[in-house]
């Protein structure tokens, strides 16, 4: 069985994401949603509510399983029994900090591979960042935000569609 890993903030869960997430389902046999403790940002959801967000949005997917970890990667994988990190590549700016990730994860785990799917074009530009910046702005996010998890977002946020 081939467990691959998906890491990340997921601060909130996008629809970017979520294109990784269906896409690497259908590769893999299973695919572990790591939530990623990461002491460096200061998250607007609590690691709780990024969980239960991606179930929210993963629920109809079989083979995903949605977990969190404040280990380092590469000895999470181990103990998950996962052989490959799934990561996805927006613009050329993800390819250096990914690339050397990839780079000591292998190193420090020989087993694990890192892989890259390609963003698809509409969410090329897309990072909870950005989302949280337009949110501010009371955009509508139907484009870039699961429609299930909207309303959480918005009442995070404390802001209504312009
Ligand atoms: P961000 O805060 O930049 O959205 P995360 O740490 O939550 O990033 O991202 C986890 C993984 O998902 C990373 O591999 C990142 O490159 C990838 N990712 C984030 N947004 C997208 C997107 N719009 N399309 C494809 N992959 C993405």
């Amino acid at each position: 069985m081939k467990i691959a890993i998906y890491p990340g903030s997921f601060d909130p869960v996008t629809s970017g994401h979520l294109n990784i997430i269906r896409r690497a389902a259908n590769i893999f046999d299973r695919l572990i949603v790591c939530v990623m403790v990461n002491a460096g940002k200061n998250p607007m959801f609590t690691l709780e509510e990024r969980v239960e967000l991606i179930r929210r949005v993963t629920g109809d997917i079989p083979n995903v399983e949605v977990d969190c970890s404040n280990e380092l990667l590469a000895e999470y994988a181990k103990r998950r029994g996962g052989c490959v990190v799934v990561k996805g590549l927006r613009a050329g700016s993800d390819f250096e900090n990914e690339f050397q990730m990839a780079l000591i994860n292998h190193k420090i785990n020989p087993d694990l591979d890192t892989m890259f799917l390609t963003a698809e074009s509409q969410y090329m530009y897309l990072s909870s960042s950005t989302v949280k910046e337009l949110g501010s702005y009371g955009v509508d996010l139907s484009d870039f935000l699961p429609a299930e998890i909207i309303p959480d977002f918005q009442k995070k946020i404390g802001k209504k569609p312009i």
